[in-house]
């Protein structure tokens, strides 16, 4: 690794898989795995690419019962291209003695290349370099080129260059039994002696996609004339272009590639749409200049630095880079949610979870239209939310533990255990707190960015709709007097149901009580944000009366919170009860115990028996919330919040958990800032090589996690730096980890450009010379200052907050 790039020497079959998804190259619109672009999926190779929205649903007959599914559809492969020289098979890493191999992701610009070298079966040596891009800059177009030496051969080769529409979705082995087929061919057809396209459509959501693609040789510059000869099935396009190399001469194979679905907007026939785009498409080098320069514009943007830990820095860039990969600017018009791991593989089926709420901090403070465009994706499915809450007797919008196209609930009934083979219930749909997270997102999206119009025209009617539906879905229970909340699950998926029970879900999961008090204290008073005319509207429409604001008044201090030991927060009510684990005993026999759920399982046991957590569950809330906040909550409900309130909980729920999911790392790195730097630290670390690393050992190969990479940089942000809104002002409270010497971004408040730098003892302030006039509020603790474009200031981060002076102008 250096810089700005991921690099693996060698060819290790075992890790293909995993490389492939971290050199994935997208734009936001579309992404495609890193697969070797002469390679079939083969249980080591496995070609993917994925849209955003491109989904179709299927039902597979599983021991005599249809389960239905919908999934994020692996689409037709444009990758292919492959060498045969001297009419010999194909190239495939399997066949060929490797000399050199080196497969890199440029992070800078979202390229991936491979240099080899290899000596085929007749002793003939080729150096083959291959780069390939998916345009940041033209986000319909991709481009491979290929540059080919025969280092001691001169002779005939072919180039097969194909878009292949026979590939099924088979990424996840979990998965294997369930129906794979999601295309239906259409169309293949050429245009032109050059271009070939063709067109599919998924089988269910009759989704068409096309691709184009027009490939030609060139020699020292020049285009090399070469024959084609075409071949099509309805399914499958290719063109064989022959021609002459010679010994030690550099050849290079260009293949520009177009996409188009019927998704896009401004689009007709989407085969005639890519073709005619294909023709357009300048070369490679063009195209890469382009490429280049929208990466460029971004990292000014979202370049995060971080000084003293190269390798921090590189995955942080890393990071970085595939976020903006499945969410971009290109994401804007794209009607799409937030996949919970990326465009790089088909784990949890592209659906979208509530893991917005680690993703949105990033997005926030860079690109709030990526934001707002992801809430939007909410809103449009608010039919369907209102729709779950009315058929499960509740009011209000239920919106889905796992979103797909329709926003209606996606997630699985039964789901393998791969420890023991076996299909089991799968509950999770039980996680209502999804709506709190929502809530969540929307309010810190408009204090972070001032976006008074959304929150007006669709922010303020989602959060009223959440608040009826928590106030509905609670009861109050006359003997303490107290608001409750049963049948659901918190973040914790191994907890399910009480031990024995026969139907899902638990009493008063802490984190989602709390979460709830907070945010019906936030929706009584949304409406008086909103103009007197809107809000009034709204209410009209919606029909909010008095007695439900005085409900969720009511709510904000009467939830109910579960404790044990003495100011522990139960998880839920009856966590006490459960018996204790003998985690060593478990780390003896089985190593790596992250999903003990599965472990136990196995065991005919089961974890909800235990106090075991897969991930931060109660911690979440000092994650998400400051110390101050959550003593004014807790206050408000009448109970206690004690100095070592979150030194105890996080400490109590840290021993008891897993990590099971990756984002509870990233939870538990926040909620250690203040108080335990050093063991932050050391989460934070985890969770920034958690994919890199693949330390679940194979999940990463099944797409990236959006949550946690996004968690990472927001631990630099919101944890490190310690970013926060407070009464429109934006405040910091710096803790620089030890080991850093400083740290700097870019960030927009209220959209105002500030860089933030901060070293060990100063916080440096500089808001952009071309930010809007509006002067921005900046804070540390109580020192709290007015800046205006060009201005720069700088606050001593000594014991004494005392201000350093007045801003100064540039
Ligand atoms: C986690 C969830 C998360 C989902 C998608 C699960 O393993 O438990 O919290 O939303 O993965 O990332």
């Amino acid at each position: 690794m250096d810089g700005f790039s991921l690099i693996y020497d060698g060819f290790d079959p075992g890790a293909e898989g995993l490389r492939e998804a971290l050199t994935s190259t997208g734009n936001g619109y579309l992404c495609t795995r890193g697969a070797a672009e002469w390679e079939e999926a083969d249980g080591v190779h496995y070609p993917g690419t994925y849209v955003h929205g491109g989904y179709n649903r299927e039902t597979t007959i599983l021991g005599g019962l249809p389960v239905l599914n919908e999934d994020l559809v692996n689409l037709p492969n444009w990758l292919v291209l492959q060498l045969r020289i001297e009419g010999e098979d194909a190239i495939r890493l399997a066949d060929v003695e490797l000399l050199d191999y080196r497969h890199e992701l440029d992070i800078r610009y979202a390229t991936v290349v491979r240099r080899l070298r290899f000596r085929d079966r007749s002793g003939r040596q080729t150096a083959l370099q291959s780069r390939r891009f998916v345009s940041m800059a033209d986000h319909h177009h991709a481009a491979i080129e290929w540059t080919l030496v025969p280092e001691n051969w001169s002779g005939r080769v072919e180039v097969v260059t194909a878009i292949d529409g026979r590939v099924r979705n088979g990424g996840v082995a979990r998965y294997e039994q369930l129906e794979g087929r999601h295309l239906s061919p259409v169309s293949p057809r050429t245009f032109g002696p050059e271009v070939i396209a063709l067109k599919a459509e998924t089988r269910q959501s009759n989704l068409y996609i096309s691709e184009a693609t027009r490939t030609r040789v060139f020699h020292g510059g020049q285009p090399l004339p070469v024959t084609r000869a075409l071949h099509q099935m309805e399914d499958y396009i290719q063109q064989v272009l022959a021609f002459e190399m010679r010994q030690g001469a550099a050849t290079r194979v260009e293949k520009m590639v177009t996409f188009y679905t019927s998704r896009d907007p401004a689009i007709s026939d989407t085969l005639v749409k890519a073709a005619t785009s294909a023709a357009r498409h300048t070369d490679f080098a063009g195209s890469l200049e382009r490429h280049t320069a929208a990466w460029d514009e971004l990292w000014r943007v979202c370049d995060v630095r971080v000084f003293g830990n190269e390798r921090v820095q590189l995955l942080l860039r890393l990071h970085i880079a595939h976020i903006l990969q499945v969410c971009s600017l290109h994401t804007a018009d794209l009607d799409a949610g937030l996949p919970a791991r990326g465009l790089n593989g088909e784990a949890y089926r592209g659906h979208v979870f509530w893991d917005e709420i680690y993703a949105f901090p990033f997005f926030n403070a860079r690109l709030p239209e990526v934001t707002r465009e992801l809430l939007m994706y909410r809103y449009r499915r608010i039919g369907e939310a209102r729709a779950a809450a009315q058929a499960a007797g509740f009011r209000g919008a239920m919106f889905p533990w796992q979103s797909g196209s329709e926003g209606t609930e996606e997630a699985q009934r039964v789901h393998l255990n791969p420890l023991s083979g076996r299909w089991e219930p799968d509950l999770s749909r039980n996680q209502r707190h999804v709506n709190a997270a929502i809530f969540y997102n929307i309010w810190h999206y408009v204090r972070t960015t001032h976006d008074q119009t959304f929150l007006s025209d669709y922010g303020a009617e989602m959060m009223l709709e959440i608040a009826r539906f928590w106030a509905s879905i609670a009861h109050f229970n006359t003997e303490h007097e107290r608001y409750e909340i049963h049948g659901v699950m918190g973040p914790d998926e191994f907890h399910e149901k009480y031990p024995d029970a026969r139907d899902g879900g638990l009493r008063n999961n802490a984190y989602t009580n709390v979460m709830v008090a907070w945010l019906c204290s936030i929706a009584v008073k949304v409406l008086s944000l909103l103009p007197a005319s809107r809000a009034e509207a709204l209410r009209g429409r919606l029909g909010i009366g008095d007695d439900e604001l005085a409900t969720w008044q009511d709510m904000s201090r009467r939830m109910f919170v579960p404790f044990h030991d003495d100011g522990i927060i139960s998880q839920f009510e009856g966590y006490a009860d459960l018996k204790e684990l003998d985690w060593d005993a478990y780390r003896a026999k089985y190593g790596n115990i992250q999903r003990l759920d599965r472990i136990l399982r196995a065991e005919g046991d089961d974890p909800n028996r235990y106090k075991v957590t897969k991930q931060a569950d109660t911690v979440m809330l000092f994650f998400l919330f400051l110390h101050e906040g959550l003593r004014e909550i807790f206050e408000r409900l009448g109970y206690d919040y004690r100095a070592d309130t979150a030194r105890r909980n996080v400490a109590y729920y840290d021993r008891r958990t897993s990590h099971g999911s990756t984002l509870s790392f990233v939870a538990h790195a926040g909620a250690l800032v203040a108080i335990d730097p050093e063991s932050s630290w050391d989460r934070f670390l985890v969770a920034l090589q958690s994919d890199v690393d693949d330390i679940q050992g194979g999940t990463t190969k099944e797409g990236i996690h959006m949550g946690v990479m996004c968690g990472t940089l927001d631990l630099v942000q919101r944890g490190y730096a310690g970013t926060h809104v407070r009464e429109g002002v934006l405040h910091f409270d710096p803790r620089l980890p030890r080991q850093l010497d400083s740290l700097s971004f870019s960030m927009q408040f209220q959209e105002t450009p500030i860089l933030v730098t901060l070293t060990g003892d100063r916080l440096t302030l500089a808001i952009h010379p071309e930010g809007v006039s509006r002067p921005v509020s900046v804070g540390v603790r109580d020192d709290v200052r007015e800046l205006c474009p060009g201005d720069r200031t700088v606050f001593e981060l000594s014991q004494d907050p005392a201000p350093t002076g007045p801003p100064a102008h540039d």
